[in-house]
């Protein structure tokens, strides 16, 4: 018997709960308040422990240290980015008058809106299709190359549907053309084993909320040699790439936070995994007429996107609610729109399961009994919400 009270949390793609020994090293770090860039001890207590962080989350992605520039988020780590391409200052090098980015369709809205944005400004945009999974294929990528194209931006793996991106193909297309390679690799970090090696690419983006440290931190990973305009100007802080006295704290915490996940991956991943496979077979078994969305093999351990026909996705989630269980759906009213996901309906997926889509994305705290717990809450919900759906007839 499920316990009345249970609360189980598998929105991580949203954001992750704060490690608990991430929780301890902010709370030990709290009296350091010293500005890192004054020259007295307390600066220099900062400084230290800030540049400690930085060695630790370089190590974890097989960067160097001053390959890091610590940001507020992974939003901005994207506008900056994408801003930078259109600064046209003669420190960003040579500068196309309207140059051209490729991306695809189903990027976060930290980089379609900002995108959408400089399209206003000159800068030209292509949008490449992805497949019924989610999948970008570099031939359509290099078949987009212009003489002016200066970026490339692929995300590593998908929010809503998990899909990991052929990344190093893609890399190899924009080197073999020159041309710069970003990474909005938000989703994939701590989910996604790998170092920058594999994917060579020359900019990416990540953010500490998903990772398990707190919100109002992010990275931007510049290759060295690499010379990009900053979004925020002021004072000389992250060498003179992001100015603004840095989130000691916040940085503190992403250090600890790669230090966990170097230890704890590994196992993690299996168990995630294991997790997942389990809720996928739970659903297909205990719920007729459903359809998962993302792809079969390449996609995140944690997610699990489902269609699930005849019923809105907003009305499993507060269904689910009610019992402590949190989801997302894949409809965005959630996120503040009443537009149905562009993601999904880049997919080609029928708008009706669009709307009937939700997202389960597992993290460390998920056990096999919350797997249990949601696969006794929600077949009951579903045959309760399709007997009050016009669409259902039974
Ligand atoms: N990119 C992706 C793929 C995301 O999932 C998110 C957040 O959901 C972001 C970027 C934005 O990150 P942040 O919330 O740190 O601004």
């Amino acid at each position: 018997m499920a316990n009345k009270y249970r609360r189980v949390y598998a929105d991580n793609n949203a954001t992750t709960p704060v490690h608990p020994e991430v929780q301890k090293a902010i709370i030990e770090a709290l009296p350091i308040f010293g500005n890192a860039s004054s020259l007295h001890q307390y600066g220099r207590e900062a400084s230290h422990k800030i540049e400690s962080a930085r060695q630790k989350i370089a190590g974890f992605l097989g960067a160097s240290p001053e390959e890091i520039v610590f940001t507020g988020c992974g939003t901005e780590s994207n506008n900056t980015v994408l801003n930078s391409i259109f600064c046209g200052c003669q420190r960003c090098g040579k500068q196309q008058k309207h140059p051209h980015v490729i991306t695809s369709k189903i990027e976060h809205p930290s980089v379609l809106t900002t995108l959408k944005c400089l399209e206003r400004r000159g800068v030209e945009v292509s949008y490449i299709n992805v497949d019924k999974y989610g999948m970008v294929d570099p031939h359509e990528v290099q078949k987009e190359i212009r003489d002016n194209t200066s970026l490339i931006s692929i995300m590593y793996a998908n929010n809503e549907i998990g899909t990991i991106q052929p990344l190093k193909e893609i890399s190899e297309i924009a080197h073999a053309r020159n041309i710069l390679m970003h990474t909005d690799a938000v989703q994939a970090v701590g989910k996604v084993p790998f170092k920058l090696a594999d994917i060579d690419v020359d900019f990416l983006s990540l953010s500490g909320h998903k990772v398990y440290a707190p919100k109002g931190i992010g990275v931007l990973y510049v290759r060295k040699g690499i010379n990009f305009c900053p979004l925020i100007y002021g004072g000389h802080h992250e060498g003179n790439r992001r100015a603004g006295t840095e989130n000691s704290l916040g940085i503190i915490a992403l250090g600890k936070a790669f230090e966990m996940l170097e230890k704890e991956m590994p196992a993690e991943l299996v168990r995630m995994k294991i997790l997942r496979q389990k809720l996928k077979d739970g659903i297909e078994k205990l719920i007729p007429e459903i359809s998962f969305n993302g792809h079969p093999l390449d996609v995140q351990p944690g997610t699990l996107n489902v269609s699930i026909d005849y019923i809105e996705g907003e009305a499993i989630l507060l269904h689910l609610d009610l019992e402590g269980i949190a989801v997302s759906t894949g409809s965005a009213c959630a996120s503040g729109s009443l537009d149905p996901s562009h993601v999904m309906q880049a997919l080609g997926i029928p708008i009706e399961k669009v709307h009937s889509s939700i997202r389960f994305s597992l993290g460390r705290e998920n056990t096999p009994e919350d797997i249990d717990y949601i696969l006794e809450k929600l077949p009951p919900i579903v045959e309760k919400l399709r007997k009050m759906s016009p669409l259902y007839k039974r």
